[in-house]
């Protein structure tokens, strides 16, 4: 039977309304009273309030929340809940679930709620417009984001906690003083387009034009310039490595986020920063340089002759390496890949890792662990270049599967 062609995605009015309504609030109120007629210190709050709920997106919603590539207390995680709230960007668990579809399944028509191959308006602000279903939303972890109180309590209240940090306070702000209108318009709108457009240009033109020194296996890109707007978010291309704390993981990066969790670890309310290792960031740039022989290009494979000098286990060797050492082992290429003491480090989670495992309990009856390499080649996970090369080292033997 012929499959049907894929819907069109439903309009989302209320997203689109406001959204618009917003922008053309702003520019009435900006021509009203221009800054020339505005005291400067509301000048100033709009900048102030534009950086803090950029902080609470680029500390909190992506680097926290939807990477888990550091740790914080209830009073930080509750903070940040509020600053990114104030960027109107919709609730935590809305916004890390679909950039976790994002970095799982980047450059994915279906998938990838940001599809830079769709072109540059619907990177931007396209996508905004439209209520799409995604398949494979399904296979984004949430048990975090909603056993987390702060999560689920930011979600069920955001409208007014949007409403009261976003537009209330800073129209409050204009009235202490003395200027109430100048409040709501500069540092209430204007502040929310700033943070809007400059988040929204990760999505998009940092997926178009910029460098590309970890790799070229999506449209990800570094700009230097972006980095200046966003917090530090412009070195994007690091995409490859999202369980970084960093942006970059040069002194010269610039990313301002960064030095803001350097300095929460250093008061003691965050723990747990997470690096990618100098092996596998050097491993990435070196491939870059060397660039290319023998890759396959986007969502596939590098290519090489395979010399396996190691031994060549039968599927009751394998369970049986498993049940002995208590081992997390997931079979890939047909390889034994022993991924026990690789599982905190994985940027997919250890979830994803434990879930494709071959099961420790002999005679196991589930067969998830057979699918692993569908799952982690693009399925459920696309492996990078770096992550290809990771597991190479970590195998400890040929498969033949009877
Ligand atoms: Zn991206
Ligand atoms: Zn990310």
């Amino acid at each position: 039977m012929a499959s049907s062609p894929p819907q069109r995605p439903a309009i989302w009015w209320k997203n689109s309304i406001f959204f618009c309504g917003t922008h053309l609030a702003a520019a009435y109120g900006v021509y009203r009273r221009p800054p020339a007629t505005v005291p400067k210190i509301i000048l100033v709050a709009t900048v102030v309030l534009w950086q803090l709920a950029s902080f609470g997106i680029t500390v909190g919603y992506h680097r926290l929340y939807s990477h888990r590539s550091f740790n914080a207390s209830l009073g930080i995680r509750a903070a940040l809940a509020l600053v990114g709230a104030s960027a109107f960007q919709g609730s935590i668990k809305w916004w890390c679930l679909r950039h976790r579809l994002h970095h799982r399944f980047t450059d994915d028509e279906e998938n990838d709620p940001y599809c830079a191959p769709r072109g540059l308006l619907f990177s931007h602000v396209g996508w905004i417009f439209f209520k799409p279903n995604y398949p494979k939303l399904h296979l984004i972890e949430r048990d975090d984001l909603e056993d987390d109180p702060v999560v689920r309590w930011q979600h069920q209240y955001f409208v007014p906690i949007a409403v009261t940090f976003g537009i209330i306070f800073p129209t409050v702000l204009g009235a202490t003083y003395g200027d109430v209108v100048a409040g709501f318009i500069y540092p209430g709108l204007v502040a929310r387009l700033l943070i809007w457009h400059c988040t929204f240009l990760i999505n998009s033109l940092a997926h178009w034009d910029g460098l590309q020194p970890y790799s070229d296996e999506n449209t990800s890109r570094t700009n230097f310039l972006l980095a200046i707007f966003t917090a530090g978010e412009g070195n994007h291309n690091f995409h490859t490595f999202p369980h970084d704390y960093r942006s970059g993981p040069a002194k010269t990066d610039w990313d301002p986020s960064k030095w803001v969790i350097l300095t929460l670890a250093k008061l003691g309310v965050a723990w747990g920063l997470r690096r990618a290792t100098p092996g596998d960031i050097a491993a990435a740039q070196a491939y870059m340089l060397s660039h290319g022989h023998n890759y396959n290009g986007a969502h596939g494979t590098v290519v090489e002759k395979e010399e396996w000098t190691g031994p060549t286990w039968t599927e009751a060797e394998l369970k049986a390496h498993v049940e002995r050492n208590g081992a997390c082992v997931v079979l890939i290429d047909g390889y034994a890949v022993d991924v026990t003491g690789y599982m905190k480090a994985h940027p997919g989670g250890v979830k994803l890792l434990r879930d494709y495992a071959v099961p420790i309990e002999a005679g196991g009856k589930c067969d998830k662990w057979k699918e692993a390499d569908w799952a982690f080649n693009g399925g459920v996970n696309g492996h990078s270049q770096v992550a290809r090369q990771r597991m190479k080292r970590i195998r400890v033997a040929r498969v033949t599967m009877t």
